[in-house]
């Protein structure tokens, strides 16, 4: 039951094969045995998905079915979960229950999902590895002796659905996030288009860059808990007036003599990348080509400054959301002699290296002897390569890039703090341009492990992008059930 996809779990609950309480209860014993050493929960939260499976059979039973019943997923846990802890992976929020509901979470209810709990992720959903978290990293399920990373911030979510630990989560995207994690574990994550789902109720990183996507084993999967995520949020003011929705499976976008126009970024050819990454890449544009696209050339010319620009953005919006946590209103708190001590002894406590680090540079980019020369120039910089992309879609439909320079790296890794920034070379421009991006996996490595390629599209055309993604999972045919990764 565990190698079961979403499209495919779906069905067999509509024919009455299988029961939401059956699946759930293989997920959750599944979690019992190989939960703890994957580290992939925060929270497990076994009554309520139990609970939740209960009411999805009587629905089925009753023929009321919704889209998503019976669907075990895990939350990223940085989305609001009323009733049940939400941590952020971090020691401020150790034990912060939410009085109310993520409206990502909120939709999942809607759409029938069972939750069986809170993913792992990097504190505050800054990192790469996963390895910032308050609870310690999740593992990638892939040669899982060899200790390797699941990808960071969703890394918790990535670790799970690789390993048959959830059947399909949510994750966030800031700078890579989703993409990037899923990537390395086989996976297809998704990047909506900035503003597509709602950002309510979801602990705030970099507000102008945060991105909730789903995480899953396929194109399809990732399509169905889009349409459930979703939809103009009346609560968020940056949410679209947009809809996404995808009732059967995702179509192709290629052949019947259709004209596509597949661009590559020519700036990207001169980044280091692994030889695998580079055949891998030739590959599937020659397999495109051979189905009929027509691959073009585009130039975004200050894609390379991206990662300047995200490290100075990204921070500066961090410093401010996070000012909120002062010991004052929810979360840790050490008392100190006076309110200003208090504040210092609580925020020493509670936050980890990385978010200090992070509030300490953006403070700094903000402060006004700084301000034009890093924050400012660096929205110049951002608006450039939003300008670039619109200016790319007119001489392209779609693009494709690699998702990173190559696999999995060992949680024992000792990287520098600019070592891990540079690993987000190929992602944070899709966040600084507000554009829909999804990675999906493209091949095995050399040494045995998967790579994924991006596809990235203008804002809104969210289906055209997984329309190619499948046509390259499909070419790529990577076995992604979680019985074999893990080899159990
Ligand atoms: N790795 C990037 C960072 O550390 C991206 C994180 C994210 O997308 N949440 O900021």
């Amino acid at each position: 039951m565990i190698d079961l996809t979403i499209t495919q779990a779906l069905e067999k609950l509509k024919s009455r094969e299988i029961s939401a309480t059956e699946l759930t209860r293989a997920y959750l014993d599944r979690i019992e045995k190989y939960g703890a050493d994957l580290n992939c929960y925060i929270t497990v939260t076994p009554e309520r998905a139990v609970a939740d499976a209960a009411a999805s059979d009587a629905r089925y039973a009753a023929n009321g079915a919704l889209p998503l019943d019976g669907i075990p997923i895990g939350m990223k846990d940085l989305f609001a979960t009323r009733g049940i802890r939400t941590t952020a992976a971090s020691r401020m929020l150790e034990n912060f229950i939410p009085e109310y509901e993520s409206t990502v979470s909120q939709k999942f209810i809607d759409a029938g999902t069972v939750l069986l709990g809170k993913t792992n992720l990097d504190e505050f959903a800054m990192g790469t590895f996963s390895k910032t978290s308050y609870f310690g990293a999740p593992v990638n399920p892939w040669q899982m002796e060899k200790r390797l990373t699941a990808g960071g911030s969703s890394g918790g979510a990535t670790s799970a659905i690789a390993s048959g630990l959830a059947i399909g989560g949510t994750g966030t995207d800031t700078g890579g996030s989703i993409r990037f994690p899923a990537a390395i574990t086989g996976l297809v994550g998704m990047k909506p288009t900035y503003g597509l789902c709602s950002r309510w109720g979801c602990v705030a990183f970099a507000s102008s860059l945060d991105t909730p996507g789903p995480i899953a084993r396929t194109v399809d999967d990732a399509a169905l808990l889009l349409s459930a995520m979703a939809g103009h949020d009346p609560k968020e003011s940056t949410s679209a007036n947009a809809e996404f929705h995808a009732h059967s499976a995702v179509s192709p976008i290629l052949g019947d003599n259709r004209k596509l126009r597949v661009g590559v970024i020519k700036e990207f050819a001169n980044v280091e990348i692994s030889a695998d990454m580079k055949r891998i890449f030739e590959t599937r544009i020659a397999d495109l080509k051979s189905m009929g696209a027509e691959i073009v050339e585009v130039s975004i010319p200050n894609i390379l400054d991206a990662l300047a620009a995200y490290y100075i953005i990204a921070p500066a919006e961090a410093s401010s959301n996070l000012a909120r946590y002062d010991g004052m209103k929810y979360g840790l708190r050490v008392d100190g002699v006076d309110l200003i001590d208090t504040y210092k002894k609580t925020r020493a406590a509670g936050f980890g290296d990385e978010v200090k680090r992070r509030m300490i540079i953006g403070t700094a980019v903000l402060s006004s002897e700084s301000y034009d020369v890093y924050f400012m120039q660096a929205a110049r910089v951002r608006r450039m390569i939003a300008d670039s992309f619109a200016t790319a879609f007119g001489q392209c439909d779609l693009i494709v890039c690699p998702s990173s320079a190559g696999t999995a790296m060992p949680l024992a890794s000792d990287l520098s703090p600019l070592e891990y920034y540079a690993l987000d070379l190929f992602t944070v421009a899709m966040n600084l341009a507000g554009v829909p991006a999804c990675s999906v996996p493209a091949e095995l490595a050399e040494n045995g492990l998967p790579l994924g390629l991006q596809v990235v599209g203008p804002r809104f055309a969210d289906m055209r992008v997984l329309q190619l993604a499948k046509h390259i999972e499909t070419a790529a045919g990577i076995d992604n059930r979680p019985t074999k990764i893990m080899g159990k």
